[in-house]
């Protein structure tokens, strides 16, 4: 009863992921620069180490950049910008491809419902096209 199921709307794996792999980064970089400090194997002993930190923190990056990505921005992923045109009068809405020139709250009209030039842009939002 009381099982939460995963959506994949918390990415909860793939933040323990990074966290675990930032761990990693950090201690192979300590083990990295004991090794190249006194007493140490110098650079080609620590050279393994170094290069496990390099890929940690690297993938930690590249996740992170991905998922913020993921968050809608429109400038990576293309995206159909939409207008929502609502009357003033009566229950009329429509959903539109966005032109130029539009913006929220702008008169454009005759509602095709009641007749009223109470027409108006009540939204103007992205949605983005999903490529499979
Ligand atoms: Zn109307």
């Amino acid at each position: 009863m009381s099982q939460s199921r995963p959506r994949g709307g918390t990415p909860i794996a793939s933040m323990l992921v990074a966290v675990l792999l930032a761990i990693i980064g950090i201690v192979t970089l300590n083990l990295g620069i004991t090794e190249l400090g006194p007493g140490g194997g110098g650079f080609e002993a620590a050279l393994p180490y170094l290069s496990v930190t390099i890929f940690a923190f690297g993938f930690v990056t590249f996740s992170t950049l991905r998922r913020r990505r993921g968050y809608g921005t429109p400038y990576t992923t293309p995206s159909k910008v939409l207008s929502v045109v609502r009357c003033a009068q009566c229950s009329f809405k429509q959903i539109k491809n966005f032109a130029i020139g539009e913006f929220v709250f702008k008169a454009i009209g005759n509602c095709t419902q009641c007749g009223n030039p109470t027409l108006f842009i009540n939204e103007i939002y992205a949605e983005d096209v999903k490529k499979h």
